[in-house]
């Protein structure tokens, strides 16, 4: 959205509310999201009509389309699945657009063209002070082409969204309701996608969607694909991962019966573009749990994929895949015995990082009915503490567990960040995903080698070394 504007002639502002156009992006995904949502149109409304600020500080208009009411611009799935709490916040004699497109994403050219047809001041006053929100209601069934215009910021990884849509209906999950439709972005526009980012100076792309193992079918639900585990998510990879001048490819998040046998032939084959880390989600190692939140597998489904991808993944020099999780506590009736085998399946697997969410009702799914069975907060807080301890335990934590696996290996790692307490430090990831430390000159963006010399329980410490013969390839 950001190189849409940019692209239109507008100017970056210097600060919030010094601007003639704000965008506010929603979501509603989770709760937090969609009342951070409906806070952040009511603060920007304060900015832009309580300020008071003289229109001399605002920055000028846009050169040779005369000047135009200050705007917000609201986008995103909380609108469109609250349109009406949405319009009644944002209404009044206010300037706002609201585009919702059908699955609420705002990165699509229709979005493009209500921009033009804004800035083209064609229809827009007066529709914008009292007309109601507008939106742009339609099915397209192939994902969209992004056109990345421009470097936004110096990011070294980007995004590729290849999916939208979920149609399983996990009952703790809004967005079967929210993004029903499936779409898949062909792979020649994935590539295409891909290559721009590239060219933009991007080194990594991580491939993403809502429900990536659904990537070429017209349903999430297995029992209805033709043949599930079969789509062209491994040729999509494979493609990608041959885009000339791409460092690094990674997967976002899959679960069993995804991680087919030829996507991991493609993730093989392609190394070390595509990297050894996965990102698969549990929520819960009890079966019985799994059945409530009607997950499409079982604990014994999820270690078999764990084994195949460890089997496939693991380096000749014995370094596992890494793999990352997302686990919810306290789900509606999950007993200590199901807590317990959790954490079974936590301390077997040996994540590198697990992302833990206490259970959040979210209106109008299935799970925030089932009051009878909620798990007293205080308990569903203790076991969200006890996997972070499991994780984040000094001597014994599966992070630093992990991590001392990499002692005395040379590692490729990409610098993202400078260190915040050291800004001779830069930051970045290697392949494992571990972030590694590294005191470099060199800057945001260059892929280099590293020794790791030493493993603490909050850093992964390497040394800089020349690129040299014997070392790993870098590309
Ligand atoms: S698979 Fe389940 S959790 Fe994931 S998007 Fe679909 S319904 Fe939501």
């Amino acid at each position: 959205m950001e190189s849409l504007l940019l692209d239109r002639g507008l100017v970056k502002a210097a600060a919030r509310g010094l601007c003639d156009v704000e965008v506010i992006h929603t979501c509603s995904v989770t709760n937090t999201a969609a009342a951070k949502s409906r806070q952040a149109i009511r603060r920007a409304l304060r900015r832009r009509f309580d300020s008071g600020l003289p229109r001399a500080d605002l920055p000028g208009p846009v050169p040779g389309r005369g000047a135009f009411l200050p705007t917000i611009i609201v986008t995103g799935c909380y609108g469109s699945t609250n349109s009406d709490e949405a319009a009644q916040l944002a209404g009044g004699p206010h300037h706002v657009i609201q585009h919702y497109d059908h699955d609420g994403s705002a990165m699509t050219d229709r979005f493009a063209r209500r921009l033009d047809e804004w800035l083209a001041g064609e229809r827009t006053h007066q529709r914008l002070r009292s007309g109601p929100p507008t939106s742009c209601h339609e099915t397209i069934l192939p994902l969209p082409l992004v056109e990345p215009h421009r470097k936004a910021g110096a990011h070294v990884r980007a995004e590729l969204k290849i999916q939208d849509g979920c149609d399983a209906h996990c009952t703790f999950c809004i967005i079967p309701k929210v993004r029903r439709t499936l779409r898949s972005k062909t792979i020649r526009d994935a590539v295409d996608e891909a290559r721009r980012l590239v060219d933009l100076g991007h080194r990594e792309i991580v491939l993403t969607g809502i429900f990536i193992g659904a990537y070429g079918h017209e349903t999430g639900l297995r029992r209805k694909q033709a043949e599930p585990g079969s789509g062209p998510l491994a040729d999509l990879l494979d493609a990608v991962a041959r885009v000339r001048g791409l460092v690094r490819l990674r997967i976002s998040s899959m679960e069993p019966g995804d991680v087919s046998e030829p996507l991991l032939d493609a993730m093989v084959a392609n190394q070390p573009v595509v990297v050894p880390h996965l990102h698969l989600p549990l929520q819960s190692g009890s079966d019985a749990i799994l059945k409530r939140m009607n997950r499409q597998y079982r604990v014994g489904d999820y270690l078999e994929m764990i084994d195949q991808a460890t089997a496939a993944l693991t380096t000749p020099d014995k370094l596992p895949p890494a793999i990352t999780t997302d686990i919810i506590c306290g789900f509606p009736g999950e007993t200590d015995q199901d807590f317990e085998k959790t954490l079974e399946v936590v301390r077997r697997v040996g994540y590198l990082h697990m992302h833990v969410f206490p259970f959040s009702p979210k209106r109008g799914t299935a799970a925030a009915r089932w009051t009878d069975r909620f798990v007293p907060s205080a308990v569903v807080k203790a076991r969200v503490r006890c996997l972070i301890d499991l994780e984040n335990d000094p001597d014994a934590g599966l992070s630093i567990r992990y991590r001392r696996r990499l002692l005395g290996r040379t590692i490729r790692v990409i610098l993202e960040q400078p260190g915040r307490d050291d800004p001779a430090i830069m930051t970045g990831r290697c392949d494992h995903y571990a972030l590694i430390h590294l005191r470099t000159q060199r800057s945001r963006g260059t892929l280099m080698h590293a020794r790791i010399a030493k493993v603490t329980p909050t850093r992964t410490i390497g040394e800089t070394i020349p690129a040299g013969i014997g070392l790993p390839v870098l590309r």
